[in-house]
């Protein structure tokens, strides 16, 4: 295995780290400034958009992208070090157009859309006129088991009638959001045989000012109102036109999946960014605070808490160069428990390390005057975001009894009760 970046990834993060030094980073007082005044900074978002595009740093996840789309068409593996520059400022990666969910979404419909759809909502995506989000989780049913969803996806004629309530929808308040991509049971009513539970749910496009969508609040996630929002939406008989629906009629699942396996790739290496910017931070404090008469950083558990904090961020980022690279070369199906994996390690990582930072810095570590709060809080949130820590354990388990399954006797010598009778 060769997790090494090509001379193309290395000069695209050279070019990425100077992006971020020269002009996000001395942006980021004005954003905070938008940010407390509870308004969606596109003037200091806009400008920065233009900037990198025109620099080509420009959809840089999308190996897919065809010759007439924008992008830099690296693979996942040359990706995920930019992914991980980009953590360490999390909102910046709108200003690349890698921000989720739009690239789960851009994933999806390149591999789904109709050519219509694609002129109609993949391309002012591409070009970062438009965003969108994604609408699964309802309030009434338990979300990790999508196949209990219940809003209806009902055919009437040429149209499709939507009816349902959805929360927690990321980017539903953003101001650009023009589009949710709606999932939902398009089947027929009563309990369905086991096996076409999977079956029975489709995507229709539903755009955000469509008549009967109306976004009732955005949902504080802990101490605050993120700004791209998580919001409840209600869809009281929403019409959209046939052709609105995306791929086939009961095929929403298989397609939600196929967005999946990049994304986690995204969501872990830019975790990784923000730890390592909590431990530079946290080293950086336990050098600089005295207590008792030395340095914080003299401290022997704080020195296990920074040793603990590289091992496992080390750890954690092989972990996941290993699955973008599994991703690269045999495709989402062959990497559907690295997904997991990377997805479940790297969220508990982000609130370990991050706690421990908070801990050094003492009570400033929990005010707004480092990034450590909001970044735990996030760390927190993909918890349960994507399906929670137990879903994804509940899958590597599965995988792991499979193989042992697969294995039968192989392992019956280690066993010294099975051990032949000794011959003299
Ligand atoms: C910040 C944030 C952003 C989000 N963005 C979006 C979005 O954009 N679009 C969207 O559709 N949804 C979004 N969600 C919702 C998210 O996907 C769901 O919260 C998640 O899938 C869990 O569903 P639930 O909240 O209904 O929890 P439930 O399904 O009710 O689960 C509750 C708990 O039950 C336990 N549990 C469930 N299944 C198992 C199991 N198999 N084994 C053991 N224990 C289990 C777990 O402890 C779990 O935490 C977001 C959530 C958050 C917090």
């Amino acid at each position: 295995m060769d997790f090494s970046p090509s001379p193309l990834s290395q000069a695209m993060q050279a070019r990425l780290q100077r992006f971020m030094d020269d002009l996000v980073l001395p942006s980021l007082a004005d954003w905070h400034r938008w940010a407390d005044a509870g308004c969606y900074p596109l003037d200091v978002l806009e400008p920065l958009k233009a900037q990198a595009r025109s620099l080509g740093l420009w959809n840089l996840f999308l190996p897919s992208l065809r010759a007439d789309q924008p992008g830099t068409r690296l693979d996942h593996l040359d990706y995920a070090p930019l992914a991980e520059v980009m953590g360490r400022v999390p909102w910046s990666a709108e200003a690349f157009n890698c921000s989720a969910p739009d690239s789960g979404n851009i994933e999806l419909l390149q591999l789904f859309a109709s050519p219509a759809q694609r002129e109609r909502w993949l391309d002012p995506l591409l070009r970062g006129e438009i965003r969108s989000c994604f609408a699964m989780s309802e309030p009434d049913v338990a979300s990790s088991d999508p196949t209990q969803l219940r809003t209806r996806i009902a055919r009437d004629g040429d149209h499709y009638v939507v009816n349902g309530r959805k929360w927690f929808i990321t980017g539903a308040a953003h101001p650009l959001c023009r589009v949710a991509l709606v999932i939902g049971c398009s089947g027929e009513g009563g309990a369905p045989a086991q096996e076409d539970q999977r079956h029975r749910h489709s995507i229709v496009f539903v755009p955000m000012d469509a008549p009967g969508l109306v976004v009732e609040r955005n949902i504080p996630m802990l101490d605050h109102h993120a700004l791209e929002g998580h919001c409840e939406l209600v869809l009281r008989d929403v019409r959209v036109p046939a052709d609105q629906l995306l791929g086939e009629e009961g095929a929403g699942f298989a397609m939600a999946q196929a967005r999946l396996g990049p994304g986690r790739v995204h969501h872990a290496m830019r975790s990784i960014g923000q730890c390592e910017l909590a431990l530079e931070l946290m080293c950086e404090r336990a050098l600089e605070r005295r207590a008792f008469g030395g340095r914080v950083g003299d401290f022997a558990n704080v020195q296990d808490w920074i040793a603990h904090s590289r091992l496992e961020i080390d750890q954690a980022r092989l972990l996941v160069l290993r699955a973008a690279w599994k991703l690269d070369r045999e495709g989402p199906a062959a990497a559907r428990i690295d997904a997991s994996a990377i997805k479940l390690v790297t969220a508990q990582m982000q609130t370990r390390v991050i706690d421990r930072a908070i801990q050094v810095f003492g009570a400033m570590g929990l005010s707004p005057d480092t990034p450590l709060a909001r970044m735990w809080g996030w760390g927190r949130a993909l918890r349960l975001l994507d399906g929670p820590d137990e879903v994804h354990l509940r899958g590597v388990a599965r995988h792991e009894l499979a193989r042992a399954r697969a294995r039968g006797a192989a392992n019956a010598l280690h066993l010294r009760r099975w051990l032949p009778p000794a011959t003299s």
